[in-house]
């Protein structure tokens, strides 16, 4: 996989496309999903991707940024009530259905959801 510096996801941060606003902090920003899977389908994504085009690419240098990505989504599922419960997904490569190079976590909820994934 290339790595690409300007993807969707660059232009949803630097606002040059719109994008539903879910949660935003210092460093991360949520969105809703433009095709959503569930009623509640958001993407949490850091503000600067610091070379992280997919999970695979992290090293030590991306802790403090992963560890943040995690707790936004724990502040959105408490935020959007999502007490029933939700799934989080990082989609990563061609065969993990990756499709924006550009790390994002999806949170998924408001419907069971059955397992294992196709
Ligand atoms: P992936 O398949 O890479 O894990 O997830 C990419 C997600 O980005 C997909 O669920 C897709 O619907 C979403 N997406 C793609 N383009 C846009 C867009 O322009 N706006 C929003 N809000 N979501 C998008």
């Amino acid at each position: 996989m290339v790595d690409q510096e300007d993807t969707i996801f660059h232009k949803i941060i630097k606002k040059e496309i719109p994008s539903k606003m879910i949660y935003e902090d210092e460093d991360v920003y949520a969105f809703k999903d433009i095709n959503p899977c569930a009623p509640f389908h958001c993407l949490v994504i850091p503000k600067n991707m610091q070379g992280l085009s997919s999970l695979s690419k992290a090293n030590e240098s991306h802790l403090d940024i992963l560890g943040k990505l995690m707790l936004a989504v724990s502040k959105i599922a408490a935020q959007e009530k999502l007490e029933k419960g939700f799934r989080t997904v990082i989609n990563t490569g061609e065969e993990g259905g990756q499709t924006v190079d550009y790390i994002h976590i999806h949170i998924i909820a408001g419907r069971n959801l059955s397992w294992p994934p196709g």
